[in-house]
């Protein structure tokens, strides 16, 4: 990482979308770009904001997430209901999600090649397929055993291990 400019990274990403580079934005501009690509939620944003001693709102951090989504600096990935992640990496790609821990992961290649997509009703056309994998811990024989009610509850794609 280099100390000669620190903060062009923030002002070039801001002013190639045309947002102008107020001290609010671009103090969120350089935690979330200037450390390579990260996964981070509005709430996660707003603590290292906090911690970075940044007098800002977390009304404010969503509004500005939310402007930068827009402006296409970010890519929202909406893991459940009422759950966002916003990714810095904005190319299409798809995530394994951490239930247990909640953070995502990107995985790499084209997980799509291969795979039979459903046909859009008539008249409609596929303009983006975002793919996310929920997982948690693989268990040994006796602590799956323990929790297998927990199992019966947990919802997502995660793949079932025969005994
Ligand atoms: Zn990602």
């Amino acid at each position: 990482m280099t100390a000669i400019r620190p903060f062009a990274l923030a002002l070039d990403r801001l002013t190639s979308v045309g947002l102008r580079p107020t001290r609010q934005r671009m103090a969120l501009a350089r935690l979330l770009f200037e450390s390579g690509d990260r996964h981070l939620t509005a709430e996660q944003l707003y603590d290292e904001a906090v911690s970075a001693h940044m007098p800002v709102s977390l009304a404010t951090v969503y509004n500005t997430l939310h402007q930068f989504t827009e402006a296409g600096l970010l890519r929202e990935v909406v893991v459940e209901a009422g759950r966002s992640y916003f990714d810095t990496n904005t190319s299409s790609h798809h995530h394994f999600f951490d239930q247990r821990r909640g953070y995502l992961i990107d995985i790499p290649g084209n997980v799509l090649e291969g795979i039979d997509l459903p046909t859009p009703p008539e008249g409609m056309r596929i303009t983006r397929v975002d793919m996310v994998i929920h997982m948690q811990p693989a268990l040994s024989g006796e602590e799956a055993d323990a929790s297998g009610a927990e199992r019966a509850d947990a919802n997502g794609a995660e793949s079932r291990r025969a005994a």
